[in-house]
């Protein structure tokens, strides 16, 4: 991989960032509240930054085997998920406040607060380095779907795999229905004789699955953990259900990874069309690679695609080639 190819793109990065950062570092002085950077190098967004990281060396090196994916995949979940439960004080600094949802969705209602700014910064980072690193391997509730479609596939489950029309058109609906109730507070609570807006997401919420703690009732229980229970379930059926059709870090994400740096890349001359790649692959998104498709729905890099691709080593994780100008507009 060229030197010279990829540091334009990983200068023009850092200076995105440096740039932001005087002002990012403002965030939350004169309130008693951290600094951005003093949230940002707390452990639980360090940890996920140097997985993320960690994660895209062993994509580049071709060494994410099975072998190597799944404890990848259990210390996320465990460490993002499960360890803030546990009766550890070393493991409370894991504690899922605030979700990887709430991050990017509450500061609509309630402004920016650091912690979610900093967690927000991570996905961002990680999306624009790699194929949706955040979502791929650092996140419980994406790890875990991971974990459960190796399952599948181990037991021979047949999976459906969804259109990516629908499931982003669901996405997208879930996430202007949250806009518009937030912001007109059509959806609120009374606190203090004022309305506060409420989000729609806490409804739906699979990451307070991971949350052991007392619920008012049993209705209140069964309400909190039963997104992660139908994702689980679900997950079985279909490849990453909560992402393609509700998460609104999915749809970010998305968005984002059509200009990541590093991603799934075709060598057009050593593909000789035998569709393992796609009838392997869990997602819609590899008959788009192979069309050379500018807008791609999610990749995860999950390496299914890649590995199936071993004999003619036509699909590998890259540098994207036609960094924001399509090839065919040269
Ligand atoms: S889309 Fe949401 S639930 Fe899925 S991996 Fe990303 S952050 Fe996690
Ligand atoms: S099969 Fe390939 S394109 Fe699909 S999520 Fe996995 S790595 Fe990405």
């Amino acid at each position: 991989m060229p030197f010279a190819r990829i540091a334009p793109r990983l200068l023009s990065g850092f200076f995105f960032f440096a740039a932001a950062a005087p002002l990012l570092a403002q965030q939350g002085a004169g309130r008693g509240a951290p600094s951005f950077w003093d949230a940002l190098v707390r452990p639980r967004p360090l940890a996920m930054m140097i997985l993320g990281l960690l994660a895209m060396v062993l994509l580049l090196t071709k060494t994410m085997r099975n072998g190597i994916k799944v404890p990848f995949l259990l210390l996320s979940t465990f460490l993002f998920g499960v360890a803030a439960n546990l009766p550890v004080d070393t493991f409370k600094v894991f504690s899922m406040h605030p979700s990887p949802i709430c991050a990017v969705t509450k500061p609509l209602i309630f402004g920016f607060r650091v912690p979610m700014f900093a967690l927000g910064a991570v996905i961002l980072f990680l999306t624009l380095v790699g194929p949706k690193l955040f979502c791929g391997w650092v996140c419980p509730v994406g790890a875990a779907q991971e974990l459960i479609a190796m399952l599948a596939d181990k037991l021979r489950i047949r999976r459906i795999k969804w259109n990516f029309t629908f499931t982003q058109a669901v996405r997208i609906g879930v996430f202007l229905l949250f806009v518009f109730l937030s912001m007109t507070a059509v959806h609120h609570v009374i606190r203090d004789g004022n309305k506060v807006a409420v989000s729609i997401y806490d409804s739906v919420n699979a990451f307070h699955g991971f949350k052991i703690e007392p619920h008012p009732s049993f209705w209140a229980g069964f309400l909190n953990y039963l997104p992660f229970v139908l994702t689980i379930a679900l997950a079985f059926k279909t490849y990453r259900p909560y992402c393609y059709l509700v998460c609104p870090i999915g749809l970010f994400t998305n968005a984002l990874e059509q200009v990541s740096l590093f991603r799934v890349s075709l060598k057009k001359p050593a593909c000789n069309d035998c569709g393992d790649c796609v009838e392997k692959s869990p997602c819609p998104t590899v008959p788009e690679i192979l069309k050379g498709s500018v807008l791609r729905p999610d990749c995860f890099s999950c390496t299914v695609c890649v590995n199936s691709c071993r004999e003619q080593k036509a699909l590998s994780f890259g540098v994207k080639r036609s960094y924001g100008i399509p090839t065919k507009l040269r």
